[in-house]
Order: structure tokens, then sequence, then C-alpha cells
């Protein structure tokens, strides 16, 4: 005994003490021989066993075989170890300052806070003890490999607020156990709002550690991943290729066997898969291992704010170990605001809860009953609000007729209007006109432009009148034409059609050409129309004529042969008048390459043909002579 080990006795007083600090009985019973009850609630930590033999030598544990050798790396050391850290430590210290001038103090105050709508004096200062709580976590990230940190959050217990910047000066202050003063202790907060405030920063603060672990565990799955689908895709390509050996040997027995193989392949790689899968998956495991109270004296010094009537006391603390001021708590969210506004109730509070009413200009805050229009924002006092009949939203003056409930019943309005529109539009770019492509492209957007003026009556008469013109009755044509130009002056579709539906010519048929042309440039009927007018005023205007229906011949589309045959074979009759007859010749067959069914041309043709056989055999017999 007079040789005991350093380390049993080391053990030995440790387990005992910590056994007992849970409430443990511990009872020795021989040498280095002890009985231990342990209570119910710790029990689970034992794996849910409440009584042990506990032998803290090597001999001794050999004389009692049912009881636990506790010495390092044994399991219940380990365990106790466990339950130590766990139960954490909790001290009390105090920061210790070089004096602070007090009287200075209001000097290096100024200008750090804003007071934006009162006017703030300096009455007095004391020096005050603050609290806060240091919480110390070990945070353990654990997946195929194990990663430990400690992460440091201090939280104001005055405030409620975790206070990066102290925790920092912290690192570098000098502490002594505790105050050893008399002075006033600030107000606390209860503990376990600190722990609440703790424990939200520590969830955030680890936040970019979880995405770039699970960044590097994606990795490393999609490395092992490949390398396990390798693995497995050789064996069954060796399984598949005996099979089919098998198969053209015709040596049906074996392919069952290899069939099986495959299947328990498969299963294999499943297994495989699901097991990386579970093996990496990250878990963060956090524990609160060690606490100080920290205390620290600092100067609080007493304003009073005024504005106009209202006027109140405003505390301003002087933080020494930063050498700054603590932020302001905003009365009203519970936020640090280094700007702060007076309320009309004399609250005071930050910029975003103390606002002037839109409408009456009356500083208020929150709780004060000021609201925000549900439409723009702005802020309304219990006066100026006005609320909602059929929802209950607050609004503003400009935007009661905008509740979002009224919004939804326009929108359904609107659409609807949308669809009656659309529908009307389809019904009237749907007659049945016999329209080439640009034309009918001319047609719709007519349509669209106009579509408040059209009726059923445009609808009706454009369809008589192209149907009349097809018959060929040109004074009904032109009847109905006028009438639907009278009305619809500015349809180029209807001024072309009855320029063409004259043979004799007026100024007035002149203009309207010109104005079909204006209205629609690119459009060869309206080219033609005014081709049609140059040519009936008479020889004179031959080449304007042949200018026009050559421009239409240049517009016309592909599906406007007919028009391109009639352009050509106007310009050719032209020609024939003044004689040029070959040059007619040409026209008219460039009408028939146009449009092979075009009548006119062929008879036309069949006049010039008589005289050019003669002319061919003239000189034909010339040549004989
Ligand atoms: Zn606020
Ligand atoms: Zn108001
Ligand atoms: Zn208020
Ligand atoms: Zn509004
Ligand atoms: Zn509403």
């Amino acid at each position: 005994m007079a040789h005991e080990d350093a380390d049993v006795v080391k053990i030995r007083g440790f387990v005992t003490k910590c056994l007992e600090s849970v409430g443990a009985l511990v009872e020795f019973l021989g040498y280095d021989y002890a009985e231990v009850l342990i209570p119910d609630e710790f029990a689970e930590h034992f794996d849910g066993e409440s009584y042990f033999g506990l032998s803290f030598d090597f001999d001794v544990a050999r004389q009692h075989e049912d009881s636990e050798f506790v010495t390092y790396g044994s399991y219940f050391l380990d365990k106790v170890i466990d339950l130590a850290s766990q139960r954490g430590l909790a001290c009390k210290r105090h920061i210790l300052d070089e004096n602070v001038e007090g009287r200075t103090l209001p000097q290096k105050i100024r200008g750090k806070i804003a007071f934006r709508n009162c006017r703030a004096t300096f009455l007095a200062n004391v020096p005050i003890i603050y609290h806060y709580v240091l919480f110390n976590f070990k945070v353990s990230y654990i997946s195929d490999e194990r990663e430990d940190r400690i992460i440091k959050v201090l939280v104001s217990l005055n405030t409620g607020h975790v206070d990066d910047n102290m925790l920092e000066a912290i690192g570098s202050a000098i502490f002594t156990d505790s105050p050893h003063t008399r002075y006033t202790v600030e107000q606390m907060c209860s503990m376990d709002d600190a722990y609440r405030a703790a424990t939200g920063a520590l969830e955030e603060r680890i936040q970019a550690t979880i995405h770039e672990l699970n960044g590097r565990i994606r990795l490393r799955l999609a490395t092992e991943r490949k390398r396990i689908m390798e693995y497995y895709d050789e064996i069954d390509n060796e399984l598949k290729s005996k099979r089919e050996r098998l198969l053209e040997s015709e040596r049906k027995d074996g392919i069952k066997s290899i069939d099986d193989k495959l299947h328990l392949s498969e299963i294999e790689r499943q297994r495989r898969l699901n097991e990386i899968q579970e093996k990496n998956a990250l878990k963060v495991s956090i524990m609160l291992f060690s606490a100080t109270l920290v205390s620290h004296t600092k100067i609080r010094n007493r304003y009073k704010v005024k504005r106009g009537k209202v006027e109140r006391d405003v505390y301003v603390v002087w933080n020494p170990a930063l050498n700054d001021i603590d932020p302001l708590i905003c009365e009203i969210c519970g936020g640090e605001t280094l700007e702060v506004e007076l309320c009309s109730n004399s609250h005071l509070g930050c910029t975003k809860c103390v606002r002037a009413c839109s409408v009456c200009g009356a500083r208020l805050c929150k709780d004060c009953g000021m609201v925000e229009c549900s439409v723009c924002g702005d802020p309304l006092c219990g006066q100026c609000k006005i609320v909602c009949e059929t929802c209950g939203d607050v609004l503003c003056e400009k935007h009661v007729e905008f509740c979002t409930c009224k919004e939804e019943k326009r929108r359904k309005k609107q659409e609807a209007e949308q669809r009656r529109r659309e529908k009307r539009l389809r019904g009237f770019q749907d007659i049945p006109l016999q329209l080439s492509e640009s034309m009918k492209r001319y047609h719709d957007e007519y349509v669209e432009r106009n579509m408040d003026k059209l009726d059923e009556n445009w609808r009706e008469s454009i369809v008589e009148a192209q149907a009349t013109m097809e018959q060929g009755d040109n004074v009904k044509a032109r009847a109905i034409l006028r009438k639907l130009d009278q009305e619809y002056p500015k349809n180029a579709w209807v001024k072309a059609n009855l320029v063409l539906s004259y043979q004799g010519w007026t100024q007035k048929v002149m203009s309207m050409a010109q104005q079909a042309v204006h209205l629609a440039p690119l459009m060869a009927l309206a080219h033609m129309a005014l081709g049609h007018a140059y040519k009936i005023h008479g020889l004179l205007w031959l080449w304007e004529a042949i200018e026009s229906y050559e421009k239409a011949i240049e517009l016309s589309g592909d599906d406007e042969a007919t028009l391109t045959a009639n352009a050509h074979f106007q310009i050719g009759k032209m020609l024939y008048d003044e004689g040029n007859r070959p040059e007619a010749g040409y026209r008219w067959r460039m009408a028939l390459m146009a449009d092979p069914d075009f009548v006119p041309a062929h008879q036309a043709l069949s006049q010039l043909k008589p005289r050019r056989r003669l002319t061919t055999r003239t000189t034909k017999r010339r040549r004989r002579k």
C-alpha cells in the first residue's frame, strides 16, 4: 500500500467524485473495491444498469469476477469521463478595465448615436455592472471521418443579443474572480433566453461548414460509387458473356445458375451503394461543454430626449472594453440600433419601427397603432388608415379601390374582356374572303386596328362585295363598295376594288387610287388600282400606268399569279395600242408564264399570230430568192 500507484489514486478519486456529484452512492467494501448505486436518471448513461461493483486494481478485479475493472481505456472510466464532460463546467469571471474618466464621456459619445427627430441632453453617468454569458460548444461533424470544433458564443445578459465585438475583446481581456465593488447590477434577461439566442447564432454559424463538408462528401461519394459500379459491371459482363456462350452451344442447364448469380450481384451492388451512402451521411452533434458568467463594469450615461411636449430619459452605455458605446435596443422590435426616433407616446425605437403617418404626419410606433398600407406599404396611423370592407386589409386613401381582394376581381374581369375581344376578332378575321397571303395579313391587321368600329354589317357587306365582283356584276359591286368606303374610309382593299370598278376617269377615282397606295404601300392590289386609274386617264399617263403595274408585279406574292398576269397583260395592251407589237407580245407571254390559264392573254396573243406567220413566210420567200 506504501507504493500505491499514483494513477490508481487519481482514477479512484476522479470516479468517486464524479459519481457522487450526480448523486450516486459509492461504498468501499474492501481495498480498491467499491459498490456503486447510480440514481435512475443517470442509469441510462450506463446502458440502463444502476448497480456496479468496481475494482481499481488488477488483482482485486480478479478476486471480484463480476466487478468492472476501472483503469485507462476501460468501459467504466470512459463512461464516467463522458458523463463528466456532459455535465459541463460553469464559472464566473470579471473583466478588469482601466478606470474610465466619466466626465469626458459625453464628448466621446457625441455623434455615435443619431437621435433622428429629437434632441438629447446629457444628464449624468454612473458605473453599473453588466453581464455576459460565454457559451463554449463542441461541434462534431461526423461522416466517414470525424471533425471536432469548438465554437464560442457570447450573449449579453442585459440585451439578450449575441455580441461578437465583445467576444473578440474578451480574448485579450484581463480577468479577476469578482467585481469587488458595490455597484448596481443592471437588470438581466433569463439564462434560458440567452441560451436560446446562443443556439440560434450557433446554428447559423455552422451552416457554412455543413455546406462545405457536404460538398466534399458528395465528391467522395461519387468516386466510391463509380468504383463500386465498375466492379459489379465487370462481374456482370463476365457472367453475361458466359451466359451467351451457353446459349450458343445450347447447353441450357447452366443458365439458371448464372441468372441467380446476376441477381445476387445486383443485390450486392445495391447493398454496397446503400452502405457507402450511410457511411458518408453527415451527422452533426452539438454539446455545450462549459459556460462562463462574465461581469463587466460599464458606464451608464443618462440622457434626456425631447421633442415638443414629449420627453423621457434614455441610457447610453459606454463599454470600456470596446472603448465605444453599446448599441441601443429598439423598444419596439428589440433589435440593436444606432439610430433612434421618439414616438408621440414617448417610445424610443429604430427608424423601421417609429415612422411618420403618410397622411397626417403623426410620428408613431407599431405599438401605438402605426400600420402599413397593404398595397404600397406607406405608414398609416390609427386615424388615417382605411380598412377594406371585404377582406379587412389596411389601405391608404390612394389604394382604397386597389385592395388585393378587389384586384383579383378586376383581373378576372379584364381576362373575360380579353377573351371576348379575341373571339370577336377571330369572328371578323374568319370572313370567307378569297385573299392572298399578303392581303390576308393586311386584312387581319386592319380588323385588329379597327375592331371597335366594325360590326356584323361590315362583315356581310364585304362578303357580298366579293361575291358580286366574282359574278362580274360591276354596278352592284360598285354600289356596295362605295357604301363600305363611306363607312370605313381607311380600308385599302375596299378602295382599290372600288377604283377597279370604274371605267371612266374622274379626279375622285384618281385620288382614291392614291389613297389606297398610301394606306397599303406594300399591297400589290393597291398599285394595280393606281395603274388602272392612270390607264383610264389616257395615253398621256402611259408611263405612270406602266410604272404602277410594274410595282404591282414586284410586290405580288407567289399566290397572286392572276394579279401578276393581269398587270403584264395591261402593260401589253397599252403598248399594243401604242403600236409596239413585239413588246406587247412579250408582255402577254409573260402574263401566260405567270398564269397559264389567264384567258385575256391567250386571246390577245392569238390576235398577233396571223401577222407574225405572214412575216415569217415572207422572210423565207425572200431568202429563197
Ligand atoms: Zn425597431
Ligand atoms: Zn395619420
Ligand atoms: Zn409608441
Ligand atoms: Zn397605399
Ligand atoms: Zn380587401
